[in-house]
């Protein structure tokens, strides 16, 4: 085979060990760069590059980076993406398959391989931000082409889809991370089903803890003190500053309060309204990217609207009366007086019963992104998890917010590295 070159389209085009992309690139290369193709091992390409310190060296580059691959091999495989994409999701799907590529609990470094069914992939969110070629929905980054279906309300190309807009893309998962979607719906992310009532009651119970100077849990025997609540200080200021930062840009940080809440336990949690809540154990045992990776997992909570879900569920199902039925008891109770809402009642034990396990691993997906979108260090997460595990251990659900109703947490850290490995693993 002769020798033909390449040339890489986008900047920051890593060069890998292996036809991988979850081992720690060789070199990353600018746009512009002319490649000699030695060899195409599927959609991977054997390049020669320049390395500045070592010369010559050969490495893998995925067909995606680069452009105007002269060999006609080469070419056939840089324009099959689509055709796959659409040949690949038109067979097989099985719906446990498409749901273990973005959720499953216990993935470890199960990349896409041969087997088509394992490379379909979903997003299911918001697009938060958007870049020369994709956009970030679900924390993942959303590719598309002119094959993609593309069915939107109230914007008229996928380019031009306004930040903030609700969006469920599917497709293949490919070699660098991202998602290239054959379908990608996006519409205004409109008003929904109790959202009023949901705000209106996490804002009831929010007033409750700051009146009372307290975050409490009601338990049988009557409301249980978790810790004060501290309204302004460093440790508020360190929270504030962080979560400035995580905001994606569609969200206000002014739409943000923060309280901290002075107990050793480590945790943190959102309010469907708003109200973000960090305990000072937490700030004081964890660096800032750690912090970070925290709150950016609550913010997600926030941003996606999982209180607002879970409250509508309780509303419309059988906790529901549940939850009225104690609410009565509270009420009547000399403690209870203090948030005499049963919306408010309905808030707590929405929030306190925890999230399902689908919004839990969004939150880890989403988070992560809002941390390294923000600069901060991703690198450490897994450990951060560790550390929640060595201290908490592998119980599927501890009275903890952050840990909540969530994979065990050797199978969370398994997620949270199959996301560096996704979408980070360029970051030192
Ligand atoms: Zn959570």
């Amino acid at each position: 085979m002769s020798v033909q070159t390449v040339t890489v389209r986008t900047g920051a085009a890593p060069v890998y060990i292996r036809p991988q992309v979850w081992v720690e690139p060789l070199a990353t290369l600018s746009a512009g760069e002319s490649l000699a193709v030695r060899e195409v091992s599927g959609e991977w390409l054997l390049i020669t590059f320049r390395d500045r310190r070592y010369g010559d060296r050969v490495g893998y580059i995925h067909c995606s980076r680069v452009d105007a691959p002269a060999s006609a091999e080469a070419a056939a495989i840089t324009q099959s993406l689509p055709d796959n994409t659409t040949r690949q999701t038109a067979t097989a799907e099985p719906p446990s398959r498409a749901k273990a590529a973005t959720n499953g609990p216990a993935i470890t470094t199960a990349m896409p391989s041969s087997n088509d069914a394992d490379r379909i992939a979903t997003a299911d969110g918001y697009a938060e931000w958007r870049r020369a070629d994709y956009v970030i929905v679900d924390g993942q980054r959303i590719r598309w082409t002119a094959g993609t279906r593309v069915k939107l309300k109230d914007a008229s190309s996928v380019e031009t889809i306004p930040l903030g807009y609700e969006v469920r893309a599917k497709g293949i998962r490919q070699a660098d991370g991202s998602i290239l979607a054959r379908d990608l719906d996006a519409r205004p992310n409109g008003s929904a089903l109790f959202e009023k009532q949901a705000r209106k009651s996490f804002d009831d119970l929010e007033h409750a803890f700051v009146s009372r100077g307290q975050m409490f849990e009601p338990t049988k025997s009557g409301l249980h003190d978790i810790g004060p609540v501290v309204t302004s200080g460093p440790d508020v200021d360190r929270a504030r500053r962080i979560l400035n930062r995580l905001c994606p840009p569609y969200i206000s940080s002014d739409a943000l309060r923060v309280y901290v809440v002075q107990t050793d336990v480590w945790n943190a949690a959102a309010m469907g309204n708003g109200a973000i809540w960090v305990h000072s154990g937490l700030l004081r045992d964890m660096s800032d990217d750690e912090v970070a990776v925290v709150l950016g997992h609550e913010l997600a909570h926030y941003t996606h609207e999982h209180g607002r879900q879970k409250y509508k569920q309780m509303m419309l199902g059988r906790i529901a009366a549940e939850g009225a039925n104690a609410a009565v008891s509270y009420i009547k109770s000399p403690a209870g007086q203090q948030f005499a809402t049963v919306g408010a009642i309905l808030a707590l034990n929405a929030w306190q019963n925890g999230f399902s396990r689908v919004q839990e691993d969004q939150a880890d997906r989403v988070g992560l992104r809002y941390a390294y979108e923000a600069g901060f260090s991703v690198r450490a997460a897994p450990t951060l998890w560790v550390r929640f595990r060595d201290r908490y251990g592998e119980l599927d659900r501890v009275t903890n917010f952050f840990i909540g109703d969530h994979s065990r947490a050797s199978a969370r850290i398994h997620n949270i590295e199959r996301e560096q490995a996704l979408n980070y693993s360029a970051q030192k």
